[in-house]
């Protein structure tokens, strides 16, 4: 699949609804992100059936999920929209549906335990692992993706820090020497200025046993034009290692614009790499999962970490089985090459970190030694191996 051929059209519905000098300046996407289903009638007149004939569009449940968690979407981002309805991808990741507004006894406010006792030492930072640090500069986005893990905060005045406790936060990360990696994550930190933004990056690269900055952003993704020539040659001065983790869930999201912007940053030598999450329907078939791999691949994007969807509040229609997600990657080991592999992950609630989900190929049985399930779904043994290693298992 490639970009799709509405792209250009919409685009011009925009451009002929606003000035069309500012459509690719990435603060007018901002500015004109459309936050409810008017907007989006206004933005791009007659391009979806909004009308409350269209008897597939629940259009009062739509705004009590927007009254509950908001709304918000770029006009470039909608633009990719071919329809709709909630089986669009993009619709479905930009728009409320109606089911937000369940709410199911496991979800959980803070689903991977940002906030848990011992692991938040200051308000804009999130320490699970002793070598690296989130530190979370701003709450907002340029789009409310729905199935946000963070969507507790997205937006919200109550979790954006003054400039005052973001230095202290870097105060804090230069005393502790053990720290090689910070994370700025969000919210989106390219949502931030360039001068406020550089002048975090640079206190950072400052610090000497910081040997990583990491970008987790979704900006390439919902307003590839924040990656202009200006950011990019401010960012390739800094001296660490930069890597820009990006968050791309299927292929209709891998535009023209998209592949600028990573060639933007690849040229200054920044690491492009992408986390996606499994989402029921729209992304959790072989087939649409090994068409965005090879998308990302060549746009100069390394898939990297596929996220089983986490215990967001209101995200049931979203989230499918861990079996589902095992057999997905079992469908794509040997369909794909192993470099475009992402590592199927859930991150465990209550803030224990990360752990693969992936299931074994291999078991240990006594008496006959390993057994190695192969691509084709044959067993076979492997010799010259202790019967009952110690970590393996079904
Ligand atoms: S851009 Fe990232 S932090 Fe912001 S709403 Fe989307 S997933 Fe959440």
């Amino acid at each position: 699949m490639t970009a799709p051929d509405l792209q250009t059209t919409s685009m011009e519905h925009a451009q002929h609804a606003r000035d069309p000098a500012t459509v690719d300046d990435w603060r007018w996407q901002h500015a004109h992100a459309a936050t409810n289903l008017d907007q989006v009638e206004e933005l791009f007149p007659g391009r979806f059936d909004l009308s409350g004939s269209n008897k597939s569009l629940n259009r009062v449940g739509i705004a009590q999920a927007i009254s509950l968690y908001g709304m918000r979407v770029t006009p470039y981002y909608l633009s990719l929209a071919r329809k709709a309805r909630e089986d669009d991808p993009v619709w479905a990741l930009a728009v409320p549906s109606p089911h937000e507004t369940r709410r199911l006894p496991e979800e959980l406010d803070d689903p991977i335990g940002d906030e848990a006792d011992g692991l938040h030492p200051h308000p804009a930072l999130t320490r699970r692992y002793i070598d690296r640090v989130l530190l979370y500069p701003t709450p907002i986005c340029s789009v409310h993706c729905r199935h946000c893990f963070r969507k507790r905060l997205v937006g919200r005045a109550a979790y954006a820090v003054t400039e005052h406790e973001l230095h202290r936060a870097i105060d804090w990360i230069a005393e502790q020497p053990e720290l090689h990696e910070v994370i700025l994550t969000g919210g989106d930190p390219l949502t931030l200025s360039d001068e406020r933004l550089m002048a975090l990056m640079q206190r950072l690269d400052a610090i000497p046993h910081i040997w990583s900055l990491r970008l987790h952003t979704r900006m390439p993704v919902v307003n590839p034009f924040r990656i202009t020539d200006e950011l990019v040659e401010q960012l390739a001065t800094l001296k660490t290692p930069r890597v820009v983790v990006t968050h791309v869930n299927h292929a209709v999201e891998v535009t023209p614009q998209l592949n600028r912007a990573v060639q933007r940053l690849r040229s200054a030598g920044i690491d492009c790499l992408n986390q996606s999450v499994l989402l029921k329907g729209l992304n959790d078939s072989a087939d649409v999962h090994r068409e965005l791999l090879w998308s990302l691949l060549r746009a100069g994007v390394r898939p990297y970490a596929l996220h089983h969807a986490d215990l967001v509040p209101g995200t049931s229609h979203l989230r499918t089985s861990v079996a589902t997600g095992q057999a997905l990657m079992r469908a794509l080991r040997g369909t794909i090459p192993g470099h475009a592999l992402p590592r199927y992950l859930l991150d465990v609630p209550g803030g224990h970190g990360k752990v693969p989900l992936e299931r074994s190929w291999v078991t240990a049985k006594p008496g006959a030694g390993l057994q190695i399930e192969t691509l084709d779904g044959a067993t076979q043994r492997y010799p010259g191996q202790a019967e009952t290693s110690p970590g393996f298992g079904t």
